[in-house]
């Protein structure tokens, strides 16, 4: 489907033609009719997917046609829509999305998260913002500092909700909610949609058109999944090796403490390998510095706690690496969704040793198969990692049932 079918205004569609997008996705085809209609939606869907346009799209195009037309004025420290996010990260690539897809329209928006001096931020919400694209925390603060207010808020999208909630922000979320306009729009975006998530639905939204990309299989990233298993101490071994043998030219690895990212790096200079890592301890401008040049080919290989690297949007990212198993299946989920983004394919590779088997029988039997496993003669296994069963049920899903 072209993106003319889908009720958009010239401009607007002129901003997704410089792009070179020719068609809509799954979920953009699904949800930007019904977010123009007005319901509030409920939506499962990956990054990757093109879920960032299916909702900055038609919020875009309302605020157009309902107040940019008609030249009605914002007020001070009055906002029209909320998009809140769980990092700063993402809050600054779904800002530069809808700079991108809103160019042509006079559509004001800017990203807005903690861990940098406020002052800017609250000089910039003096005139008032068409979108704001906030983390909980620093949007409370200015909430509370009444800087920011929601009176004239329309709509509010809660992306990647799951997200969110596993960094506890339900409190914030809860209080930001309280102070919102009960007559607005509401979209909700989850990679995974947990009873959690449900719960926040039902506070927050109101008769949810439900919509789920699951089943349509063409529509979701092509993204080849396998893994190794190797003996703890052998893992930076392992990953050199790799990278030299089979030509790698980009990775992004997730590796589990920020002591372990430092550790890598040094390990893999050792054997000539260049990389860099992004982890809580290094600065907001270095982090951002190093994800640019990863994002234009200057660093190849970056190493990244789980934190450090949500919201990265690479599109060409060719390949992840789980070189710590994550311990929670939506992290697995989350991770590999980095590659293989809206139709490219893209490689996820895991690392598993003994001690992970019960991860890996969460991810598998949340994928329901089993992830092809590779040998290399190189790297014989000590401890054996047996095959997964694929009915297991965590204790904690155990627990809920
Ligand atoms: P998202 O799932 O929002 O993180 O988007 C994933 C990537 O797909 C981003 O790099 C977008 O620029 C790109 N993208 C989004 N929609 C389309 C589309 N209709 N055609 C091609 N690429 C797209």
């Amino acid at each position: 489907m072209s993106f003319s079918t889908l009720k958009l205004s010239t401009p607007i569609l002129n901003a997704i033609a410089d792009l070179g997008y020719t068609k809509a996705t799954d979920i953009q085809k699904k949800a930007i009719p019904v977010v123009l209609s007005g319901k509030d939606i409920i939506a499962a869907a990956q990054t990757g997917t093109g879920k960032t346009a299916s909702f900055v799209l038609p919020i875009l195009e309302k605020l157009f046609t309902n107040y940019k037309k008609t030249e009605k004025k914002l007020r001070a420290k009055r906002i029209r829509a909320l998009i809140l996010v769980p990092t700063r990260e993402l809050a600054v690539q779904v800002e530069a999305s809808i700079s991108q897809y809103g160019k042509y329209v006079d559509i004001s928006s800017m990203a807005m998260y903690g861990g940098v001096d406020a002052q800017e931020q609250k000089q910039r919400l003096i005139w008032g913002v068409d979108i704001l694209v906030a983390t909980p925390g620093r949007l409370l603060d200015m909430a509370h500092q009444r800087v920011l207010h929601f009176d004239e808020l329309d709509m509010l999208v809660l992306d990647e909700a799951d997200r969110m909630l596993d960094m506890g922000f339900i409190d914030d979320i809860n209080k930001i909610i309280e102070r919102l306009p009960e007559h607005r729009q509401n979209l909700l975006f989850s990679a995974t949609i947990s009873d959690e998530v449900r719960a926040l639905a039902k506070r927050t939204i109101h008769k949810p058109v439900e919509i789920s990309i699951g089943a349509d299989k063409s529509a979701q990233p092509k993204i080849e999944q396998w893994l190794v298993t190797v003996d703890k101490s052998n893992k930076s071994a392992l990953l050199s090796h790799l990278i030299t043998t089979q030509h790698w030219q980009q990775a992004l690895i997730f590796i589990e403490t920020k002591h372990g990212a430092a550790k890598l790096v040094s390990q893999l200079e050792k054997r000539g390998i260049c990389a860099e890592s992004i982890h809580s301890g290094r600065a907001q401008d270095i982090r951002e510095k190093i994800l640019n040049d990863f994002k234009v080919g200057k660093i190849k290989f970056l190493i990244a706690t789980a934190i450090a690297a949500r919201g990265i949007d690479i599109g060409e990212l060719s390949r992840v690496i789980n070189y710590d198993l994550p311990a929670q299946v939506d992290d697995y989920i989350h991770r590999i969704g980095r590659t293989g983004r809206a139709g490219a394919s893209g490689e996820a590779v895991s690392f598993v040793s003994k001690d992970n088997f019960r991860e890996l029988c969460a991810i598998e039997s949340r994928l329901g198969h089993i992830i092809p496993r590779k040998e290399f003669a190189e790297f014989p296994v000590k401890k054996i990692v047996p095959l997964s069963k694929l009915n297991y049920v965590t204790k904690y899903a155990q627990s809920k049932q």
